[in-house]
């Protein structure tokens, strides 16, 4: 479903991503990890194109993001075009970037009525049905700051399911949350592997790796160190760096 070739991407003089090649099948999780500024939120952002890359590709369903290709060489997509692509697409962040001002169904009804346009009283009822799927269906009429922080983080998710995309990439869900608010997080998102969901999660959570990754990722300095089985990457690291790694979120 994702295939990432020969990805760089500079800001300014530096040279962030390196040369990133990379395969996500459909229904496969993915686990990313990697000493900070390795370069792993770069290369999320780079995947539903909130960043440009500088050069590689990237594609989704086979069809490539963010750009058009003629003659050999790259355009940039219009926007409308790259926000079509971009619904495919869900992304969670560490911070849950919630709508203040609104309620918790409200906040994951919005982009069905804004941007795809359903009548309101059919979206309230998905998005019910959603936040029933977090574990949040008593929930629905709070506003964000009467939630905790691992509530938040599930609205986020739900709003993020909320546009039916066919990926979901996760960057630190849980490492702003109190350690007693991650578990019902990486639940949630258990339910979702489970469920058949593409998933993209950079994280610490190596217990989360082991158990639900499909593939584990260890990347450093811009480039992929080394991939594979998530319990043989943890259990046999084949390089120093991912072995000091380890031994320090272990
Ligand atoms: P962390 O674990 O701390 O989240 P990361 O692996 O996600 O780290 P990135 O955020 O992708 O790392 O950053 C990679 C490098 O790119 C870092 O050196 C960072 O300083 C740099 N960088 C990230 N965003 C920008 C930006 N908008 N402009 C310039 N440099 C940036
Ligand atoms: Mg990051």
């Amino acid at each position: 479903l994702v295939r990432i070739e020969g990805v760089h991407k500079y800001y300014g003089q530096h040279h962030v991503l390196r040369g990133i090649d990379m395969t996500v099948r459909q229904g496969e999780v993915a686990v990313l990890i990697g000493p900070s500024g390795s370069g792993k939120s770069t290369l999320l952002r780079c995947i539903n194109h909130l960043e440009t890359i500088s050069a590689g590709r990237i594609f989704v369903d086979d069809e490539l993001i963010g750009y058009r290709e003629h003659g050999g060489r790259l355009h940039e997509l219009r926007v409308k075009e790259i926000a079509r692509q971009r619904r495919n697409i869900g992304m969670v962040f560490q911070r849950f970037n919630l709508f203040g001002h609104k309620t918790a169904v409200e906040n994951v009804m919005e982009a069905p009525v804004q941007v795809k346009g359903h009548d309101r009283a059919s979206a309230r009822k998905r998005a019910l049905e959603l936040l029933d799927r977090v574990g949040l269906s008593d929930r629905a009429n709070h506003y964000p700051a009467q939630l905790s922080g691992g509530q938040q983080q599930r609205v986020a998710i739900a709003r993020a399911l909320a546009m039916d995309p066919e990926l979901m990439l996760f960057d630190e869900p849980t490492s702003a949350l109190d350690p007693e608010l991650v578990g019902d997080v990486l639940n949630v998102m258990k339910d979702l592997a489970a469920s058949g969901m593409t998933m993209i999660v950079v994280t610490h959570e190596i217990g989360f790796a082991r158990e639900v990754g499909d593939t584990l990722t260890f990347m450093d300095g811009g480039v992929v160190v080394e991939s594979g089985n998530p319990r043989d990457v943890i259990a046999n690291p084949q390089h120093e760096r991912t072995k000091g790694f380890l031994s320090k979120v272990l």
